[in-house]
């Protein structure tokens, strides 16, 4: 089950200038512009209760909030404390997706043993934050990115909301159908319209009407409305998969030439790993029949790896798992995927190796072979 967390910084831009000057603490403070045509960026939550807003126009602000201490934006100062804060996430969580200067999410899915428990992972996180910037955040936990957005929003601020897995639903029902990212006020006006007020009601709507009055976009929202979604956490940009295979001159069948052609591709994978000093947290293989029917299949590991040996042994148990006996392969593939740099990899997992002593000799054998192949080619180890 995924064990995704979102993290949100309270009132980012408000906080980081109080971090400057501590003297704004506990006042209404926003962060804007101070000009005729100028808006509200950010506001504290003491501003928050005179109904100041982001977005608002500072004019209409300064009205409803006489004593407002309005501070120009200083955008280095906080898109350094941002860099700060998501590296030091990145040490505790392999997957994380920055999705703008003060809010990301972090895909904790496979460490269990790293956390002993969803609350432990946001605790975690909010401690990391503070660590880091001296700022609070608040932090929700889910099994996927829309309720986890959905529950640190409602645990604001410095907040921590985890939703039991199997609770999706049941967690999303009471609310306001305004609650659903991406609803606008318009759309949410719609389906208030024709009674629709909170996510339940709009699960109870009937697909057929749904898709009747809001079509193919209605649909979508009655996914989420249910506390569906699928969306993976991505770190865009940066290098997603490794891959090595083969197209064999004859149909290859059986498990000893596949053995040994696994061992070659992963050792070939596992170098590629290290010399770019990555390590890949999912390997995946991909078979193709001599009928052109092809399958991929993958494992997620509790640990990443570069290790030549682990990534044979991971493939070779795919494919005895998921081979048909009675078909010869065409092609074979090796993959190593969701691939973590070493600033990426958890600082705590070298503790969780049974035997590190072991591991380190390993590390060792692995990195004399990837020297001596750089020195005198692949065929020295032969
Ligand atoms: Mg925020």
């Amino acid at each position: 089950m995924r064990w995704i967390a979102h993290v949100d910084m309270d009132s980012f831009y408000v906080s980081v200038e109080r971090l400057k000057n501590p003297s704004l603490h506990s006042k209404p403070v926003a962060v804007g512009g101070t000009g005729p045509r100028s808006v509200i960026s950010s506001a504290s939550y003491e501003a928050r209760k005179f109904g100041v807003r982001s977005a608002m126009p500072t004019a209409q602000a300064m009205r409803a909030c006489p004593q407002l201490i309005v501070v120009p934006p200083d955008f280095k100062s906080y898109s350094e404390l941002s860099h700060k804060v998501f590296s030091a996430l990145k040490i505790i969580c392999p997957i994380v997706e920055q999705v703008s200067v003060d809010e990301a999410y972090l895909d904790f899915t496979g460490c269990e043993r790293l956390y002993k428990s969803r609350e432990e992972s946001a605790r975690k996180v909010k401690q990391t934050v503070e660590g880091a910037s001296g700022l609070k955040c608040t932090v929700g936990v889910a099994t996927n990115k829309l309720i986890t957005k959905v529950a640190s929003d409602l645990a604001k601020p410095d907040g921590l909301l985890v939703v039991p897995v199997g609770d999706e639903e049941k967690f999303m029902r009471p609310l306001s159908i305004r609650k659903i990212p991406g609803l606008g006020p318009k759309t949410s006006a719609l389906f208030e319209h024709r009674g629709i007020m909170t996510c339940g009601d709009l699960v109870d709507f009937k697909i057929t009407e749904v898709n009747k009055y809001f079509g193919n976009q209605g649909l979508s929202f009655q996914e989420s409305a249910k506390g569906l979604d699928h969306s993976e956490v991505s770190t865009e940009g940066e290098r997603k998969s490794l891959s090595v295979e083969e197209t064999f001159d004859v149909d290859v069948g059986d498990f000893e030439t596949l053995s040994e052609c696994t061992r070659k591709m992963s050792e070939e994978l596992g170098t590629g790993l290290r010399e770019e000093g990555l390590s890949a947290r999912t390997i995946a293989i991909k078979i193709r029949y001599g009928d052109f029917t092809t399958l991929v299949r993958s494992v997620t590991l509790s640990d990443s790896t570069s290790n030549s040996k682990v990534i044979a042994q991971k493939a070779m148990e795919l494919l005895k798992k998921n081979k048909s006996p009675s078909l010869k392969l065409r092609l074979f593939g090796i993959c190593a995927r969701n691939l973590l740099t070493p600033d990426q990899k958890p600082l705590e997992q070298f503790d969780l190796f049974e035997s590190p002593e072991k591991r380190i000799k390993e590390e060792k054998i692995e990195k004399i072979k990837d020297d001596l192949k750089r020195k005198f080619g692949d065929k020295i180890l032969r």
